[in-house]
């Protein structure tokens, strides 16, 4: 998980002065030592870090903090006030242009994860924002990029822009935008060559690209699991170049976190979004005071709700609801609800949002029993369709087969019958209870 050594350090340090009536300065003082101990673990850049914890201490050691009731609550709440701000304070949205098409130039060094992200934006753009993306292929030198980036469209089934290796990447972006003005496009997202370094050549063909058509958004891709050279990679960029913003990819495989807490305040540009696995639906907008809430274990509600926003279908929602009360609910729509779940991503990675998960022992290395997820999707899928959609059906005979052909025993399958039955049972209640309560709001 990310950031899983610091929030696990700073929760532990903050934990000590949480319930603390009284706080002397040597305990701030005290505290200071082990979060700057922390962020350098962490891998935070050093200027950084030093800013940081004088901010934090001036802060704390002030006299309303120390003479308050709560004082150690109040440090609490000053190293995630400051933490956020270190991020970057509020979330920083995409622009759109006034006039369309937007035009955004994906921009970074080989592997960062550029032409996956390319994809994986234009997705997130035309679920959140309704837009219509074109993804345009300019990385000519590489011709597995070309290829990579059509298979992604196809996926996401997405249009793609591309003209071979032939052509110059400026000559295809130009053509690009104007293909999006008559194809109706409204998001022109320019997956651009990646170097292995930062060098001359590569910036002069962005700069090229760049002056073809003022982007709207210059979005910098880095990979968080490099660390400080992320860091690096962004302030070079963003000197020789100009950047809008920052994607930080493969957030998810880095447990240290210093890329995420460093790139804003080393080169004052936002973080947009950020990577969470390989999936073309792993990216994020970029919360500030969300990240900081999660790393101090005080949860991520908020993307835990967006999260299944976005997931579950509206009209299937209503549908769900219309069954509940009907009393219709099959095993199929049973299936139908699990499928949504699914969607959601890995379980143990939305556990993990939860407020106070980080103190739960052994969650960090808990693999949520997804088989068990399995079994039941088995099993469902060995009914026949009137099983389904009538279950007392299933007498002892039924059972024995249904355990047979889902590979399970016949005690899951009770299981599995028991909890449907109970979950029906539920359902009626409350559909009742909401019936008064309806019937009750009419009366005079
Ligand atoms: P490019 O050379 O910058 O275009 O990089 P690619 O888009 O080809 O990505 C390089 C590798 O990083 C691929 O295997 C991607 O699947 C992987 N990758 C990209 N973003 C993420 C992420 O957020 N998390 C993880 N775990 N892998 C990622």
């Amino acid at each position: 998980m990310a950031f899983e050594g610091l929030a696990e350090r700073l929760q532990g340090t903050l934990q000590r002065v949480k319930g603390k009536g009284k706080l002397s300065e040597a305990d701030v003082k005290e505290m200071m030592r082990e979060v700057r101990f922390a962020l350098i673990e962490a891998d935070v850049n050093l200027k950084v870090v030093k800013g940081f914890v004088k901010k934090v201490s001036e802060r704390a050691i002030g006299q309303d903090v120390m003479n308050s009731l709560t004082p150690g609550q109040q440090v609490v709440k000053i190293v995630k006030d400051e933490l956020t701000e270190l991020m970057g304070g509020e979330q920083s949205k995409v622009e759109f242009a006034a006039k369309s098409p937007t035009v955004i130039m994906m921009v970074g060094l080989q592997g960062a994860g550029k032409t996956t992200t390319t994809g994986k934006l234009a997705n997130v753009l035309r679920k959140k924002n309704n837009r219509k993306p074109l993804l345009v292929a300019a990385d000519i030198y590489r011709p597995a990029a070309i290829k990579q980036l059509e298979t992604i469209g196809k996926q996401l089934s997405l249009p793609v822009f591309s003209k071979g290796t032939d052509v110059s990447p400026v000559e295809i972006a130009r053509q690009a935008i104007e293909h999006a003005k008559e194809e109706h496009l409204d998001t022109v997202i320019i997956d651009t060559a990646g170097r292995l370094h930062v060098d001359e050549e590569l910036m002069q063909e962005l700069k090229d690209i760049r002056a073809l058509k003022e982007p709207d958004e210059v979005f910098l891709v880095v990979d968080a699991m490099t660390g400080q050279d992320a860091v690096n990679v962004a302030q070079s960029f963003n000197e020789l170049l100009g950047i809008s913003g920052v994607i930080l990819t493969k957030l998810d495989g880095d447990t240290r976190g210093g890329a995420a807490l460093s790139v804003r305040s080393v080169t004052e540009k936002p973080i947009k979004f950020v990577g969470m696995g390989e999936k073309l639906d792993a990216l994020e907008a970029f919360y500030p005071e969300r990240m900081a809430s999660r790393i101090l274990g005080m949860g991520d509600m908020l993307s835990l709700i967006e999260k299944a926003q976005t997931n579950i279908d509206e009209e299937k929602a209503k549908e769900l609801e219309e069954k509940f009360r009907t009393q219709s609910f099959t095993f199929d729509d049973f299936l139908d609800q699990l499928g949504q779940v699914k969607q959601m991503g890995p379980l143990d990675e939305i556990l993990k949002m939860m407020p106070g998960a980080g103190k739960i022992k052994g969650l960090e290395n808990a693999k949520v029993d997804e088989s068990q997820m399995g079994r039941v999707e088995a099993i469902i899928y060995s009914m026949t369709p009137q099983e389904k959609t009538n279950p007392e059906v299933i007498n002892a005979n039924r059972r024995r087969r249904i355990a047979k052909g889902s590979g399970t025993t016949i005690q899951d399958v009770n299981r599995l019958l028991k909890q449907f039955e109970d979950m029906k049972k539920m359902m009626k209640q409350m559909s009742n209870m909401n019936q008064k309560g309806k019937k009750k709001g009419k009366m005079p």
